[in-house]
């Protein structure tokens, strides 16, 4: 063997240039390892996820006459970690060229860099060629602007890629279709009942368990969900286009208690483990469009496409801006711990409960609910971003530090001080029963703000922009919010103050 190239859980891109030269002296690892299962408690459906996939992949290769080690976790050569493993295999195979994709991760770049500056043999790092831009582009784009504004990052990528163009005018004459994107769901239009596949994940599931992995959440083992291969990937893909398109866009922010997914495409964990490449589901979708264009209007499919072409390449840019220091920001001074009830949905306010039960039943809750319940929550009671972040990064399917900590920490937790959400997400009760159908099953009250059957929401909010208020006095789009927060006099603000610590001191009693 002359080549040794690694390819890391999140790197399985089968179109990948690697693949198709000519790779008859390459030995290509992949590794089930504890330095990944223990960084962070992850959610038991992530771990078997990423394994299932990992071993799929493999097996993919193998099919296609690549030489494959694999690694179980039990394997007896594992060291379970990635620098002894490889220097292991170099030794063994008398390996003369390490490779390596670029990892998406701050953790395991440093590690692959000095792993490589380690080595006696020589080591190259590949593009992943999976995302849109370049790690710096971001940065470069955003050199000589004061303010990171995802909207013109977006406008920038539609162009490069004339994604939804018509010359150099957007489609439909709007960049920007969020406004149409904004209506509660009330239990109607139906959504489509989910056929999908079922895999038995036993195996994979005993496997974790014996290693003794220390995971969360639930799983029904017979019955996992999650593509793990490129074609069920491709399953969920024209699924979703066939489907859940027509309506994405005007329920994409909308909440109910019985509803998982809504209308939303469950494609994160096969982008983020690169089993699909944003644009090719990006071109998907467009194309479905253009043929179904009688059903299925702009505001639909731009607002699925923002998603991909501008938050996703966006939250990566941010990344690589800013780490590491990003990962320490916690511009707000927050200092309080996470509620015990974020692992168990122990709590009677409704929302949280649904919005935390979904997410520990399918490792998984979409945008809206992981923004404007959990994380408002969070926020509002002044959780320290490290305890906000190791929840979100081990508990959906598709946490991926670039884009877990980047959402968290700077467009949920404002620990960024505005870099990329350009006001706090926060809100009180009634923009939560606004968009969805928790307060009316909730042991709260929405509309009151004090008293014991109050919505907590309503007195943290108040009580959140009191306390943080420095921090917003001269950022023009919290003028409005501080102003309505001078109209209340003294002795309100009190009892609303009064009630907030109590909710903060002792949240689990809510
Ligand atoms: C606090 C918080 C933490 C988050 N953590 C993650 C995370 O760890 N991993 C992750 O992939 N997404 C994260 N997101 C973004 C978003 O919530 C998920 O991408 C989305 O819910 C995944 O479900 P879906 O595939 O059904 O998405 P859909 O609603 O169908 O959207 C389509 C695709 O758009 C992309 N997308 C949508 N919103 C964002 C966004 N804000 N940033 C980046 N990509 C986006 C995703 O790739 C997603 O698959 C987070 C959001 C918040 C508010
Ligand atoms: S009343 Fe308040 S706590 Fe209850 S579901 Fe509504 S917003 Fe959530």
């Amino acid at each position: 063997m002359k080549t040794l190239r690694l390819i890391l859980g999140d790197q399985l891109n089968h179109k990948h240039s690697w693949y198709r030269n000519d790779d008859k002296d390459t030995l290509y690892f992949i590794a089930e390892m504890r330095q990944e299962t223990d960084y962070v408690k992850h959610h038991i459906q992530k771990v078997v996820a990423f394994f299932e996939a990992m071993d799929a992949f493999a097996q993919w290769l193998r099919e296609r006459g690549k030489q494959v080690v694999y690694y179980r976790l039990d394997d007896k050569h594992n060291t379970q970690k990635l620098g002894t493993n490889i220097a292991a295999l170099i030794e063994q195979h008398g390996i003369e060229k390490f490779e390596y994709q670029l990892p998406d991760e701050y953790r395991l770049d440093q590690q692959l860099q000095q792993l490589a500056d380690d080595l006696s043999i020589d080591s190259e790092a590949f593009d992943s060629e999976h995302f849109l831009t370049t790690r710096s582009e971001l940065g470069e784009f955003f050199s000589d602007k004061k303010s990171l504004l995802m909207e013109s990052f977006y406008r920038y990528m539609r162009r490069k890629h004339d994604v939804l163009m018509e010359g150099d005018k957007p489609s439909g004459g709007k960049w920007n279709f969020d406004e149409s994107n904004r209506k509660k769901w009330k239990g109607q239009p139906e959504i489509p009942h989910e056929k999908g596949f079922r895999k038995d994940v036993r195996e994979t599931l005993a496997r974790i368990e014996q290693a003794g992995v220390k995971t969360f959440g639930n799983i029904d083992p017979q019955q996992f969900n999650w593509p793990i291969t490129r074609a069920d990937c491709l399953k969920v893909l024209r699924y979703f286009c066939e489907h859940l398109l027509v309506h994405f866009g005007d329920y994409q922010d909308a909440m109910d208690p019985q509803q998982a997914y809504l209308f939303h495409s469950r494609l994160s964990f096969a982008m983020n483990s690169k089993l699909l490449h944003p644009m090719e589901v990006i071109q998907a979708v467009i194309e479905y469009w253009h043929a179904n264009r009688s059903t299925i209007s702009i505001n639909e499919v731009e607002g699925f496409v923002r998603q991909i072409l501008g938050w996703r390449e966006y939250m990566r840019g941010v990344y690589w801006r800013e780490m590491p220091s990003y990962a320490r920001c916690n511009r707000l001074q927050n200092r309080n711990d996470l509620p015990d009830f974020y692992w168990t949905a122990d709590t009677r306010m409704n929302c949280l409960h649904h919005a935390i039960r979904n997410s520990l039943d399918h490792a998984y809750a979409h945008h809206i609910q992981r923004l404007m319940i959990t994380g408002n929550f969070a926020l509002l009671t002044q959780v320290h971003p490290d305890q906000v972040d190791a929840w979100y990064l081990g508990i959906y399917i598709d946490a991926i530090e670039w884009v877990e900590i980047t959402n968290t920490r700077g467009m949920s937790q404002f620990a960024d001080g505005g870099l990329v959400a350009t006001k706090p997400y926060i809100s009180s009760g009634s923009y939560i029963q606004k968009m969805s159908n928790y307060c009316a099953g909730c042991h709260y009250k929405v509309k009151e703000k004090t008293g014991d059957e109050a919505c907590p929401f309503n007195s943290l909010y108040w009580h959140f922009l009191a306390d943080k208020r420095a921090h917003f006095d001269g950022n023009p789009r919290m003028a409005m919010m501080l102003s309505l927060l001078d109209k209340i006099d003294s002795e309100e603000l009190e009892a609303l103050s009064a009630r907030a610590t109590q909710i903060i001191r002792n949240p689990d009693d809510f």
